[in-house]
């Protein structure tokens, strides 16, 4: 695992597929998804130029983030049940998996407590998948005016996960409909969101095309992923 040669090409892909959207490839984020990955893997990932990483469970990130440098930033980005936020409160600049008004009105909740303004997204399950956590997008459109006046939290855009194919393009209306999606956000909200987190390993060109402006990447940085510890339950 060589994770600087690595990021180098996957620098590469990422400014080939702004190329052909006709995008500055500063506007892609490239985030590295760390879950199930060590505090050295992490420390090299910072060494190589990396300081945006995704974690997926708040007791691993509660572990993980204290023994790396403190110039790592760290967002949220897997299920968030709500007995965890005042923990991911405390832990993440942002909170990409915002999937129900309940949620939203805790984390809102513990915002207050610890005086902190929270950047989210709202995740959406575009596919209709059983096995995802994420908004259905009718229920997501409903419900936005309300999480809109939580007064702690700062809805910055939408993020989703394509169901998994061997084939990328297969993801690309799963990735057209989230942009869609929040041009219709920003239509009921009457203001701009700066934020699509959408794209992963094995389809993050075809998001860019959609107009990804960040992208989560485990595997293609990291290698394959390190198996949990025994006991740890993937949620
Ligand atoms: C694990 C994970 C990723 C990264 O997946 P890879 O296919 O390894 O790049 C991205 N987003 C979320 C929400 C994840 O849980």
């Amino acid at each position: 695992m060589d994770i600087a040669s690595n990021l180098f090409a996957l620098r590469e892909r990422i400014a080939t597929a702004c190329a052909r959207a006709g995008r500055d490839p500063a506007s892609v984020t490239l985030m590295a998804a760390s879950k199930n990955q060590s505090p050295e893997a992490v420390r090299t990932a910072l060494n190589a130029g990396l300081t945006c990483f995704g974690e997926s469970r708040v007791q691993e990130a509660k572990l993980k983030i204290p023994p790396c440098p403190s110039r790592a930033r760290w967002q949220m980005i897997g299920h968030l049940q709500s007995n965890k936020c005042r923990d991911a409160v405390a832990l993440f600049s942002m909170i990409q998996s915002v999937d129900s008004l309940a949620l939203a009105q805790e984390l809102n909740r513990q915002c207050d407590k610890a005086a902190k303004t929270m950047p989210v997204l709202l995740e959406v399950n575009v596919a209709g998948e059983a096995s995802k956590f994420g908004y259905a997008p009718a229920a997501m459109l409903d419900e936005l005016l309300e999480l809109n006046k939580l007064p702690r939290l700062e809805i910055h855009g939408l993020m989703t996960i394509a169901p998994y194919s061997p084939t990328p393009e297969r993801a690309r209306p799963v990735f057209r409909r989230l942009r869609e999606l929040k041009g219709e956000c920003e239509e009921l909200l009457g203001a701009p969101l700066p934020q699509l987190s959408m794209g992963m390993s094995g389809d993050f060109e075809i998001a860019i095309e959609e107009g990804a402006t960040l992208v989560r990447l485990g595997t293609a940085l990291f290698g394959e992923r390190p198996r949990m510890a025994e006991g740890e339950t993937e949620a």
